[in-house]
């Protein structure tokens, strides 16, 4: 099976007329259908959360012939996942797509109102390992801190979706007080990841304070928070916020990038900040069909985040989440994308492809196979090309 995936593999290397090549370059995405506001109110990040799309009325005037999977959508996400994009982020879509990557990510259809048997509302078990409201501690020596359950635009597929946007009554209000105090007492937490919701919707004001008493915590050795605001809001990153984030170094941040379009000359430039504050960035990445679950996309988007100095570091198979089902691609597509990737390119832009297990049992790896036999005295390998060879093992 190897030599034949090789094959396939080395078919399709890149070539001028692939798609994901159109999208090589950051290109500005200006002010587009807002061209009449003044540069100071497209710039300042809370014009642009203040002055997000939220209604079908909306989406109607910059999209005529809206589809009426997507208007019946919309009038079913106010149950569900409210619907918000920013300006910013909406001039991304292309109107003339149906499959536009940028568009199926954010644009509800009605498929979401369609739930598959086995899918849920809590997919990866958090509400069952939440031991003060807010926190979410699943592995030994790490936790999960949620501090608002609102975000600058909402993914469609989103894991928490129970929870943010407030669209089904979920009604999480932070506790940070206790939050903190819970890591006080649990002297095996090291690792802080702050979530949400988008934690960089708080104010620097805000975020400083909170980092701080976090950051003053002996025990806590390293802090990051997971964020799509340099996507969907890259007006928000600015000197004085990363100026508040490298106080607290050793910090790290995770973004979500899922497809090379996003990666437009605005997010390059607050991504670029970020990294010059000293700050490492990761890339967590959703398999989403149609979106990204091809190997051409997803080279083209490893090696634009090198570009901008972001390390890949996960791809995740799409939660288990209610009405998720028409994003959902095979394990099987996310398996090749990885053996398409691991050898061909450059090591630093090939993500561990996990899936968060079903209930809650944590980000479980899945790889490609190079073990092709083992015994006691050797294992032989298949490397990145399909030929095989042999390691003898210690005695
Ligand atoms: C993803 C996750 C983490 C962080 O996992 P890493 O593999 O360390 O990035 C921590 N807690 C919870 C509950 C998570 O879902």
């Amino acid at each position: 099976m190897s030599n034949l995936i090789a094959e396939e593999i080395i078919a399709a290397e890149p070539s001028l007329s692939d798609p994901a090549e159109s999208c090589r370059d950051f290109e500005s995405v200006g002010k587009g259908y807002w061209s009449r506001v003044p540069d100071t109110d497209w710039n300042d990040w809370r014009w642009q959360l203040k002055n997000r799309i939220t209604t079908l009325e909306q989406i109607e005037a910059l999209l005529p012939d809206l589809p009426p999977e997507e208007r019946e959508g919309i009038r079913f996400a106010n149950r569900k996942l409210a619907l918000a994009i920013t300006p910013y982020f909406f001039n991304l879509i292309d109107p003339d797509d149906p499959l536009c990557p940028v568009r199926q990510q954010v644009i509800p259809r009605i498929d979401e109102s369609l739930t598959s048997p086995w899918e849920m509302r809590d997919p990866c078990g958090e509400d069952s390992h939440s031991p003060v409201p807010g926190i979410v501690h699943r592995y030994p020596d790490r936790i999960l801190f949620l501090v608002t359950d609102r975000c600058a635009a909402y993914c469609r597929y989103c894991t928490r979706s129970r929870m943010v946007s407030n669209a089904t009554g979920y009604d999480f209000h932070p506790e940070l007080d206790r939050q903190i105090d819970y890591v006080r007492r649990h002297p095996e937490i090291r690792d802080v990841l702050l979530s949400g919701g988008d934690p960089l919707l708080l104010s620097d004001g805000k975020l400083d304070r909170l980092l701080e008493r976090l950051h003053a915590i002996e025990h806590v050795e390293f802090l990051r928070i997971g964020t799509r605001i340099p996507v969907f809001l890259p007006q928000r990153i600015t000197d004085r916020l990363c100026a508040v984030l490298r106080r607290y170094h050793p910090f790290f941040l995770s973004v979500h990038v899922n497809h090379p379009v996003e990666l437009t000359a605005e997010v390059k430039a607050g991504l670029d900040r970020i990294a010059d504050a000293g700050i490492p960035i990761g890339n967590q990445s959703v398999l989403l069909r149609n979106v990204n679950d091809n190997l051409e996309i997803m080279r083209a988007l490893t090696h634009k985040l090198l570009r901008c100095r972001v390390r890949p570091y996960y791809l995740y198979q799409c939660d288990l989440i209610a009405g998720s089902a028409h994003l959902r691609s095979r394990i099987e597509r996310g398996l090749e994308i990885i053996e398409g990737l691991r050898g061909h390119t450059t090591g630093y832009a090939v993500p561990q492809f996990v899936v968060d297990a079903p209930g809650g049992g944590g980000k479980i790896p899945v790889n490609p196979e190079y073990v092709v036999s083992q015994e006691p005295d050797r294992i032989v390998l298949r490397n990145y090309e399909g030929r095989t060879f042999e390691y003898p093992e210690v005695p």
